[in-house]
């Protein structure tokens, strides 16, 4: 970081920033040029928040970042991309992993419809709400355990891994004890005590970014898993509030390119709410993908206007198998128990 001195800064005032960057435990450079001077506070493991606070230090104009506050997902710890293994499926290794499903699991018929239709068309994973963040306390809220048995006996059969949504810390064990992957919904992004009880679950966690969550603020969420011991994180742009009304979320794509910079993690998209239109979901689908997303989460009902959530943006069966020929995935001709 770079203490910025006010040119009317005086020598003792100078002397006392230099101090206090030292019992943060940062060596301090000092720069004097002609009209001012500005400190460098140097090294890795000193107290960044005290040094920010010196804004408020006699004769400092500023303070100013130089490297990212999320270390542990940055590139600039580790420049090698990770890859993260769900059950066999490896997200970042290169080839774009399709993660499909309802978004509410309803009944079994219609996830065992859903589960062998996604597989057939070369779906890589299935997905399915069992908990469900619902904006109105009166919708469908899910069918919680029931649910979770069900996801678990589509994979039996399937042998796809499932991803299900884990809504409060208190359901952690139950969750991770059925799925093989947990998604933190957009709305708990930043629900810190729920991600610190995921950084100590052997569980992959998806982590969907929030409506109205910053970048930085998305990998600042990523970093309490990492630095709590849970490195198997993947990172989901599911769209953000814009003033856009058109669309349900605008779809972010320029951020999973600049998240491929800034960070090692894998990242998917969810062009499903991203776009709350199901016929935007197969462009964006593709536009995704050639932004360099490692994968894609996509909602899929057999028959979408009876759904119990999320109807208009789901794709019904033939059309997640049109989808799935365009992103070049080869169908399977059965599906065989696994
Ligand atoms: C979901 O995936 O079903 C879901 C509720 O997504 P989000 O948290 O992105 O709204
Ligand atoms: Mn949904």
């Amino acid at each position: 970081m770079i203490v910025n001195m006010s040119t009317l800064a005086t020598a003792d005032e100078i002397t006392h920033v230099i101090e206090r960057i030292k019992e943060c435990g940062y060596q301090a450079h000092l720069i004097q040029g002609a009209e001012r001077t500005v400190i460098g506070a140097v090294g890795s493991n000193g107290r960044r928040a005290e040094i920010e606070a010196l804004r408020a230090a006699p004769g400092v104009q500023d303070v100013i970042q130089i490297a990212h506050p999320f270390k542990l997902v940055s590139r600039q710890l580790r420049q090698r991309y990770t890859v993260v293994d769900v059950s066999g499926v490896k997200i970042g290794s290169g080839d774009l992993v399709v993660m499909a499903g309802p978004c509410s699991v309803e009944s079994e018929e219609q996830l065992m419809e859903t589960a062998r239709g996604v597989k057939i068309a070369g779906a890589n994973m299935l997905r399915g709400g069992a908990y469900k963040p619902r904006t109105s306390p009166y919708d469908f809220q899910g069918l919680g355990v029931e649910a979770l048995r069900l996801l678990r006996k589509a994979s039996e059969e399937t042998g796809l891994p499932i991803v299900t949504e884990v809504m409060s810390e208190t359901d952690v064990e139950v969750v991770a004890g059925y799925a093989d992957m947990l998604q933190v919904g957009a709305r708990n992004m930043q629900n810190f005590s729920l991600l610190r009880k995921l950084a100590h679950c052997a569980r992959p966690i998806l982590l969907k970014r929030g409506p109205s969550a910053s970048i930085k603020e998305w990998l600042l969420a990523a970093e309490y898993l990492l630095a709590g011991g849970n490195g198997n994180v993947v990172l989901c742009e599911r769209g953000i509030k814009t003033f856009e009304t058109a669309t349900r979320n605008t779809l972010d794509l320029s951020a999973i390119a600049l998240v491929k910079e800034l960070s090692h993690l894998p990242v998917i998209a969810d062009p499903s709410h991203g776009t709350g239109l199901r016929s935007l979901v197969p462009p964006m689908s593709k536009a995704a993908a050639a932004a360099g997303a490692d994968g894609l989460m996509i909602e899929v009902h057999p028959c979408p206007e009876r759904a119990l959530s999320d109807g208009p943006q789901s794709l019904d069966l033939p059309g997640f198998a049109e989808l799935m020929k365009e992103l070049g995935k080869e169908p399977l001709r059965e599906v065989k128990a696994a």
